[in-house]
């Protein structure tokens, strides 16, 4: 029998040795080496009884898959209405999100919900009020290309540096073609940004969203919002749809 290791795995383990080995040497951090083995040693090739053992683990990780794909597949093959939604939500494509979106369509046919990478498409770097600087409210790959600033008033009386209104109508129009929300828009349409705290895990950043950074999209999402009926207007033109 052939056991095939997935190398992922392998780079997975050796990823989080590291983390172990780095924690280990840093000052100040006692660290249970005692609880490691004196010696590792490489195994002997696993015994027909182990390798018989693998084969039914596989075997059974396939049937939940089969399983699971089939009702994936009953679900999607469910007949949407045509009638306008009443209410449309945006989430974070994190996962954790799934779990609401999932909820909310099963309670109410009108409501429709989509994903999008947290940030809204907008890379902005957000100074709350009473600082200086802020902090990028975007994937990691990506930098900041203009600042909001938080005001007693709110973030729609910010001072946006480097944002102007016609750059903002185009940020606009490029998260809703991505999302391919050019027509049949709900009464309402709602932003839904997320955001995650963590305490005292050396991993915190591995648990946080690769779509937002880990940031709230509170700002984005408010940002994004086409509030004024300028940008309406404008938006609608380029679509050729009235937003209402
Ligand atoms: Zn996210």
């Amino acid at each position: 029998m052939t056991v095939v290791v997935s190398l992922d795995l392998i780079g997975l383990l050796a990823i989080r040795l590291a983390y172990d080995v780095a924690l280990a040497k840093a000052p100040g951090i006692p660290w249970p080496l005692a609880l490691w083995p004196a010696d590792v040693t490489v195994e002997s090739p696993p015994t027909d009884d182990v390798l018989a053992r693998y084969a039914l683990q596989v075997a059974a990780e396939q049937v939940y898959r089969r399983e699971l794909l089939q009702k994936l597949a009953t679900r999607s093959a469910t007949p949407q209405t045509s009638t306008r939604k009443r209410l449309q939500m945006v989430f974070c494509i994190d996962v954790r999100s799934e779990v609401i979106r999932r909820n909310l369509e099963s309670m109410n046919e009108s409501i429709e919900t989509f994903g999008f990478a947290g940030f809204f498409g907008m890379p902005l770097e957000y100074v709350p009020f009473g600082f200086a600087t802020g902090t990028p409210q975007c994937p990691v790959l990506l930098q900041p290309s203009f600042q909001v600033h938080e005001r007693l008033r709110g973030i729609h009386a910010a001072q946006n540096l480097g944002l102007n209104a016609q750059r903002r109508i185009e940020l606009a129009e490029g998260m809703l073609r991505n999302l391919g929300l050019t027509s049949g828009f709900a009464r309402v349409v709602a932003l839904c940004g997320h955001a995650s705290d963590v305490t005292n895990n050396p991993y915190r950043a591995a648990l946080d969203c690769g779509a937002c950074g880990g940031h709230s999209g509170e700002p984005n999402a408010r940002v994004s919002t086409l509030d004024g009926c300028r940008s309406r207007y404008f938006i609608s033109t380029r679509l050729g749809i009235s937003v209402r």
